[in-house]
């Protein structure tokens, strides 16, 4: 196990499968304490009992991110309990697809709550403690429909762009206390979010895709990794693509 994390505390969202997986695993073989967060307990828990085995530290917890309350007393738990979060990375999200006219009001507010208004929830309790200590590393998992735009993703595309406007604007205002805010775009990554694809439709995509292949979580996993180390301390407000080349 590397220790260029020790003694950071991590808090990774959506931490129980895909990419947050990858992520909370990461992060944890680099020595960093990891609070990993998804729907369900079981979920985040089996993150968790992966990270112990391999002899790291992790606590899980079930926190329905897109519930502002449920969020500011988990917060307030977790600062109580180890004084400080160094580390945020906001990774949960979800799709709920379909074309504008057909979109219930329901699928907008349940991917813009999920995906967008858990970054205020979140941050803000957090980012209190950062400013303290005068160091704090805040990544947001954005994606390449965020920047290019999607048909039959209006309410996805619209919360993933939300989170750039959210970085570049926290990049600015925290800057002055050594706190880096940054997002990453993920192209196509496998993930149960991508798994209903049919193999046609992964051809299909895989041709617009210079490197010519899927992405798998643990090349997101490593970009974050990057981002929290001090070879990123230069690094603040900045959209890291990592999709093979997709939104060149
Ligand atoms: P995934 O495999 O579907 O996993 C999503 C994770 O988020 C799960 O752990 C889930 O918890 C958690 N989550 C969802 N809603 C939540 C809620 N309301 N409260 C708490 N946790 C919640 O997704 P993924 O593919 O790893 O995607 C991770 C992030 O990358 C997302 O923000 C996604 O938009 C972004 N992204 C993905 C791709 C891709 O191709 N996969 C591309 C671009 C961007 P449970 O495990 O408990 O259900």
């Amino acid at each position: 196990m590397q220790e260029s994390l020790k003694e950071r505390i991590a808090l990774v969202t959506g931490a129980g499968r895909g990419i947050g997986r990858a992520i909370a695993l990461s992060l944890a073989q680099c020595g960093a304490t990891v609070l990993c967060i998804s729907r369900s307990l079981e979920s985040c828990g089996s993150t968790c009992s992966a990270i112990q085995s391999a002899g790291g530290k992790a606590i899980a917890k079930a926190v329905d991110v897109s519930d502002g309350e449920a969020i500011t007393e988990a917060a307030a738990e977790f600062m109580a309990a180890h004084g400080k979060i160094d580390i945020l990375v906001n990774n949960a999200g979800i799709t709920r697809d379909n074309l504008l006219l057909r979109m219930k009001e329901e699928e907008w507010h349940s991917v813009l709550n999920t995906n967008l208004s858990s970054c205020y929830y979140w941050t803000k309790p957090v980012v209190k403690g950062m400013t303290k200590a005068r160091w704090g590393r805040i990544i947001n998992i954005t994606s390449v429909v965020g920047i290019q735009g999607n048909a039959g993703q209006a309410n996805y595309a619209a919360s993933k762009a939300g989170m750039i406007g959210w970085t570049k604007s926290l990049a600015r205002e925290f800057a002055s206390r050594g706190i880096t805010a940054n997002a990453i775009a993920p192209g196509f990554i496998k993930t149960d979010m991508t798994k209903d694809l049919k193999e046609k439709q992964v051809e299909a995509i895989a041709e617009h895709i210079p490197l010519g292949y899927l992405g798998e979580p643990e090349d997101i996993a490593a970009a974050v990794t990057f981002l929290c180390s001090e070879g990123a301390r230069y690094m603040t407000g900045q959209v890291l693509s990592v999709d093979g080349g997709l939104a060149m």
